[in-house]
């Protein structure tokens, strides 16, 4: 029997594998552009969407690619289910299990819980979030959204910038980046990066400044409140100082530049009111909206291939 197809990290796919999810993204992408947003690809199959953390956009993302291929698409409500009841987590899975289907979508809080879960179910297994572990399906559209953009993605010079060590997007994003041979540099303070950045094998800076009339894409982290677990950093107002994107920032950005953030945003923390409110006029510098419309031909992408 062929090994399932599991997506838990990008580290398992070649260059060559990123490339073609990339042209494959394209295609799903033509399909949602036309009238009728669906193809057969997937009818007959079963996907469960089991998210034991909250999640906005990635959960709906995915639910609107599983749909867009015919799949059925089961949402699982964690906080409404007999895990409330006292129900071990092993348990769920098993009860999981037993119900028919061919996929499924897991986020959970514990960094590393999802490849444990990719052990005891029998079907593949997409990561949607794990901890501060890995996130490889933001990582993937990310990257894409960046590719629509710039023809060329070697030597592209990304930075990186703040909650470095509480975030998945991050991890999941240095080493997709690094792989496809961009040009990546992390900035934060000290107290939010990990011990092991050693391990990241990039640039480091300490401000904004160092960065933004320098990168090709600008990408702001959110500050992961509920993973502090002690107060990372003195005040918003000296975040604001060396690390938060105001208009006076967002002008020195390079013309052909562009700004991601993976969402939710803190705004006036990582980004200010007032540059998220110039987005609808500035489609062609602020991506943040179209990283999650991307990210909808982006997952349908992944799910093709890990039933196909
Ligand atoms: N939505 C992303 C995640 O689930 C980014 C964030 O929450 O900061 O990790």
């Amino acid at each position: 029997m062929d090994k399932k197809k599991d997506i838990l990290s990008l580290d398992e796919f070649s260059v060559e594998q990123i490339n073609e999810f990339l042209i494959q993204t394209e295609s799903f992408a033509e399909i949602l552009k036309r009238d009728i947003k669906k193809v057969p690809a997937l009818r007959g199959k079963t996907i469960i969407n089991l998210f034991f953390e909250p999640s906005t956009r990635t959960k709906v993302s995915f639910e609107i690619a599983a749909k867009r291929l015919s799949a059925d698409l089961i949402n699982f409500n964690t906080s409404s289910s007999s895990l409330r009841k006292g129900e071990s987590e092993i348990d769920t899975i098993k009860t999981i299990n037993s119900m028919e289907n061919d996929l499924i979508i897991i986020r959970h809080s514990d960094s590393g819980y999802i490849n444990y879960f990719a052990k005891n179910v029998p079907v593949p297994v997409v990561n949607a979030g794990d901890g501060k572990h890995e996130h490889p399906t933001q990582a993937l559209l990310d990257l894409y959204t960046i590719y629509k953009n710039f023809t060329n993605l070697k030597d592209l010079k990304i930075a990186i910038i703040g909650d470095i060590l509480n975030s998945r997007v991050a991890r999941s994003d240095i080493k997709l980046f690094n792989k496809m041979g961009m040009d990546v540099k992390v900035v934060a303070p000290s107290m939010l990066m990990p011990e092991d950045f050693s391990s990241f094998k990039t640039k480091f800076a300490n401000n904004i400044d160092e960065v933004i009339s320098d990168a090709d894409v600008l990408y702001m982290l959110r500050m992961q409140f509920e993973r502090q677990e002690r107060k990372f950093y003195p005040s918003i107002k000296e975040y604001n100082k060396f690390l938060s994107l105001d208009m006076a920032r967002f002008n020195l950005m390079k013309k052909d530049a562009i700004l991601m953030h993976p969402g939710p945003v803190n705004r006036g923390i990582e980004i200010s009111g007032e540059v998220m409110d110039i987005e609808t006029l500035n489609k062609d510098k602020i991506k943040i909206n179209a990283q999650i419309s991307n990210g909808v031909a982006v997952r349908m992408a992944l799910l093709y291939y890990a039933l196909s």
